[in-house]
């Protein structure tokens, strides 16, 4: 009787999570295309965009690149899981996009990848064009990120795929305060504390969507401070402490009605 009730519990929350992915699509696309727009001397990123070089995404890069540069966005981070080539891609076509003239000269990819350690927790890193190995502990892999040039950072930590407090222990470089994936209303409310801990110290702060769709891209982003766009200038100013997350208007009602939803609640 026991696994009965198991079973109908489990199917019942996968029906919820169905219901949950449905009313997502079709809340973003009622939505339409949101509209970044910054105050002088700042510029948008979404620093945690999938493509379809992610098993689970099947985000086109050029649909991406185009959208981005659409809806205000200046720069994309790439964090395909657990490679780079996706990042390698999107520079390469994002070139052949300003070649033709249809996205502008100054629009960036940032490199990157979304490694999972050993434990399966994910550990995103930015500045990074060569692949680290997965499934090492989480100082290891931060280590490995700093030694090869990359940003660490503590991707959507209160998920049961991010590292939670063990962002506290290792030298990270930046945290999602704001990310598109986090939809559970005590994960997102315990990062939302975050912003304010004070063990964070000198921590760069971000939003991101973590789009596996290219519809969700900048559900949550990034404002950079900063007088020019250029990959060292973008790193500069993270690591200085000039960024500031934020949620889009669709992303607040995402949120709104996942917490009518008991799973996500
Ligand atoms: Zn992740
Ligand atoms: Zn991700």
């Amino acid at each position: 009787m026991a696994v009965h009730n198991n079973s109908w519990n489990l199917s019942l929350k996968a029906a919820e999570r169905h219901v949950v992915g449905a009313s997502v699509s079709a809340l973003i696309r009622c939505c339409g295309l949101p509209k970044i727009v910054t105050p002088p001397g700042c510029i948008a990123i979404d620093p945690h965009v999938h493509t379809s070089f992610s098993k689970c995404s099947i985000s086109q890069v050029e649909q991406i690149i185009m959208r981005a540069v659409r809806m205000g966005l200046r720069a994309i981070g790439i964090m395909d899981h657990n490679i780079v080539t996706g990042a390698g891609y999107a520079v390469t076509c994002a070139d052949e996009l300003k070649r033709r003239k249809l996205i502008p000269e100054d629009f960036l990819i940032i490199p990157g990848t979304e490694i999972a350690c050993g434990s399966g927790q994910h550990i995103g890193a930015l500045f990074l064009e060569e692949p680290i190995p997965k499934k090492q502990g989480v100082d290891a892999t931060v280590q490995k990120i700093h030694d090869m040039g990359g940003l660490a950072v503590a991707v959507h930590p209160y998920l049961s795929s991010g590292i939670g407090d063990a962002l506290f222990d290792a030298p990270f470089d930046a945290v999602e305060i704001e990310s598109g994936s986090v939809l559970r209303h005590d994960a997102a409310e315990r990062a939302h504390l975050l912003a304010n801990d004070d063990r964070l110290g000198n921590l760069a702060k971000l939003g991101s969507s973590d789009a596996h769709h290219v519809v969700a891209l900048g559900m949550c982003y990034t404002v950079i401070r900063t007088d020019s766009v250029t990959l060292e200038s973008l790193r500069s100013a993270i690591t200085q402490g000039l960024s500031t997350p934020h949620t889009s208007g669709t992303y607040v009602k995402l949120r709104k009605l996942a917490y009518r939803l008991p799973a996500l609640r």
